[in-house]
C-alpha cells in the first residue's frame, strides 16, 4: 500500500509522529493508501522551510520562477495518465473526467501562471512637475494555501502556481480526502528541480494542519477554498491577526431556463451542470427554474436523459457519474433527500444510494435525483447540498426568478439560457454572483476573476487578481 508522505524543505518525510490515516478509494470503500496524520510540529518545519527559502525565491528573476512553472506544467501534462488514475481512484470521479478537464486544468494552472507573471506590471502616477509616484508589488512572505477534494489537483494548483509566481514561498495542505495527486505533484517538483522549501505540502487533517496554518503567527496570508462554514471559521481566526484573505467558499447555483432558449444545446448542458462529477462542484446549477410555459415538457426530458445517465466504476469509460467522495458525504445527501421529502419535494428520479455487487459492493454510489414540488425558500432549496441533486421550479416572469434567484446567502455562479440578448444582459446586471454564464456552463477563460459573493467568499482568484492577493503594493513617491 501507499504511504503518502509529506514534501518539507525539498524531501519527502513522514510526519513528526509517525501516524497515519485510512485513505478511502469511494468506488469500493476499501483503504488504499495511508495519509501522515500530521499537526502543528510538521506545519511548523514546512513554515520554517518556506521562510527560509523565501528570501532567495522573493529575488529569483521572473523568467526564472516562470522556467519552474513550465517544467511543473510540462511534467503534469507528461504524466496526464498516471495523474487522472490517481484523481479517479482518490476521488471518484470519472476517469474520463480526470483526464479531460482535472489534469490538463493543473497542467494549465502553471502554464498560465508561468507565462502570466511575465507580464504583471505595476503601476506609476506622475504629479506633473512636482513628483513622481511608483507602486511596487512585493511578495507577501511565506502563503497558507488550503484547497478541498472535489477538484483536488485542479484547485490546489490554482492557489499554488499564482503564489509561487508571484514570488511567494508556501506551505500548502490538499484536502485529507483526496491527498493523493498532491502526493503526486511533490514528486514532481523535486523532478522539475525546485528549489527547497519554495513548496511544502503538509499532509493532514483540517483541525490539525489546517488550523495551525491559519492561526501560525507569520503566515501572513491565507487562500483558502472550501465550505462556507470552515471559512468562516478560518476568517475568525485570521482576521483578527490582519491576515490577507482570500475565501472561495460554496454556492447555491441558480440555472434560470427561458422558453426561447436554444433547447438541446440547454437540455445538454445543464444534465453536465447538474451532475458532473457527482454535482460535486461548487459551480453546479441545483437549482433550475424553468419558464411555465416549457416546464412540463423540459421536465420529461431532463428525467428521461437522468435516467439513462450511467452510474458506476469510474474506472469504466461508460460511467458519467461515479462515486460519491466518502461514506459521511454520501450519508449528507442522502439526509438532504429526506429533508426535500419532508418539505413536500416529489423525488422524480433517483432519490437512494446505488448498490453493485462485486468489488464495487461497498462503494459510495448515488442515482442522480431531480425534486420538484418544494418551494424557492425552503431549506433543500437554501443549503449547499454538493452531490448529484437538483430541484426544478417553474416561473412566470423575470421579477419572479430575479427574487428567486437570488433569495439565497450564497453568490457564487448563476447560469442563464435564453436567446433575448437584452434580457439575457439585464438578468446578469442583476443576478447576485460573481460569475454568470450565458447559454454556456464553465467555460473559463483563466484571466477573469473568479469567486463569488455573499457566502459564496471574499476576493477573487484568477489573472491578475491572484498575482495582487499574492503581493503587498507599496506606493513610492518621489519629490522632483
Ligand atoms: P471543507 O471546508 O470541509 O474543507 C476544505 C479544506 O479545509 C480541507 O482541506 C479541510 O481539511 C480544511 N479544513 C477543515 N477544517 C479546517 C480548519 N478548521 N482550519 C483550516 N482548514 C480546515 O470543504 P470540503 O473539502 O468539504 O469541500 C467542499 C466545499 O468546498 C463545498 O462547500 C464547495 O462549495 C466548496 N468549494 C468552493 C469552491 C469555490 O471556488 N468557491 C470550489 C470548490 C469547492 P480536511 O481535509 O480535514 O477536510
Amino acid at each position: 500500500m501507499i504511504q503518502i508522505k509529506n514534501y518539507i524543505n525539498g524531501q519527502l518525510i513522514e510526519p513528526i509522529s509517525k501516524s497515519y490515516l485510512d485513505n478511502y478509494n469511494p468506488a469500493n470503500g476499501k483503504v488504499y493508501s495511508f495519509i501522515p496524520d500530521s499537526d502543528e510540529n510538521d506545519v511548523e518545519l514546512a513554515y520554517i522551510a518556506a521562510k527560509n527559502a523565501f528570501k532567495e525565491w522573493s529575488t529569483t528573476s521572473k523568467e526564472k520562477r516562470s522556467e519552474y512553472l513550465l517544467k511543473i506544467s510540462s511534467l503534469i501534462e507528461k504524466k496526464l495518465d498516471k495523474l487522472a488514475l490517481a484523481e479517479s481512484i482518490d476521488n471518484g470521479k470519472p476517469l474520463k473526467l480526470a483526464k479531460t478537464v482535472d489534469i490538463p486544468r493543473a497542467a494549465a494552472n502553471f502554464h498560465f501562471y508561468g507565462t502570466g507573471i511575465l507580464h504583471y506590471a505595476s503601476n506609476a502616477h506622475s504629479m506633473e512637475e512636482t513628483a513622481i509616484n511608483y507602486t511596487l508589488r512585493q511578495p507577501v512572505g511565506v502563503a497558507g494555501c488550503i484547497s478541498p477534494w472535489n477538484l483536488p489537483l485542479y484547485l490546489f494548483s490554482w492557489k499554488i502556481a499564482p503564489a509561487l509566481a508571484a514570488g511567494c514561498t508556501v506551505v500548502a495542505k490538499p484536502s485529507e480526502i483526496t491527498p493523493m495527486t498532491a502526493f503526486l505533484l511533490s514528486e514532481i517538483c523535486i523532478e522539475a528541480g525546485l528549489p527547497a522549501g519554495v513548496l511544502n505540502i503538509v499532509h493532514g487533517v483540517g483541525s490539525k494542519v489546517g488550523n495551525a496554518i491559519v492561526s501560525h503567527k507569520n503566515i501572513p496570508l491565507i487562500s483558502f477554498t472550501g465550505g462556507t462554514a470552515t471559512g468562516k471559521h478560518i476568517a475568525s481566526i485570521a482576521a483578527p491577526m490582519f491576515k490577507k484573505l482570500s475565501l472561495e467558499l460554496g454556492g447555491k447555483n441558480p440555472n434560470i431556463i427561458f422558453a426561447d432558449c436554444d433547447y438541446d444545446k440547454m437540455l445538454a448542458t445543464t444534465l453536465n451542470s447538474s451532475f458532473a462529477n457527482q454535482g460535486q462542484i461548487c459551480l453546479c446549477g441545483s437549482r433550475i427554474f424553468i419558464e411555465r410555459k416549457i416546464y412540463d415538457k423540459f421536465k420529461n426530458d431532463f428525467v428521461a436523459r437522468t435516467k439513462e445517465l450511467t452510474v458506476g466504476n469510474p474506472l469504466d469509460e461508460k460511467s458519467k457519474v461515479g462515486a460519491i467522495v466518502s461514506k459521511g458525504h454520501q450519508e449528507k445527501i442522502l439526509s438532504y433527500i429526506e429533508l426535500a421529502k419532508s418539505e413536500g419535494g416529489k423525488i422524480l428520479c433517483g432519490g437512494s444510494a446505488l448498490k453493485f455487487d462485486g468489488d464495487l459492493k461497498e462503494g459510495y454510489y448515488l442515482s442522480p435525483t431531480i425534486i420538484e414540488g418544494l418551494s424557492y425558500d425552503c431549506r433543500t432549496n437554501q443549503e449547499e447540498i454538493f452531490g448529484p441533486v437538483v430541484t426544478i421550479t417553474p416561473f412566470d416572469n423575470e421579477e419572479e426568478v430575479l427574487m428567486m434567484a437570488n433569495s439565497t446567502n450564497y453568490g457564487l455562479a448563476s447560469i442563464i439560457w435564453t436567446q433575448h440578448l437584452t434580457r439575457a444582459h439585464k438578468m446578469a446586471n442583476n443576478l447576485h454572483s460573481g460569475i454568470v454564464w450565458i447559454n454556456c456552463w464553465l467555460l473559463r477563460d483563466l484571466r477573469t476573476p473568479f469567486g463569488g459573493v455573499k457566502a459564496s467568499g471574499v476576493g477573487r482568484e484568477g489573472g491578475f487578481e491572484a498575482l495582487d492577493f499574492f503581493t503587498e503594493p507599496k506606493n513610492v513617491c518621489v519629490k522632483l
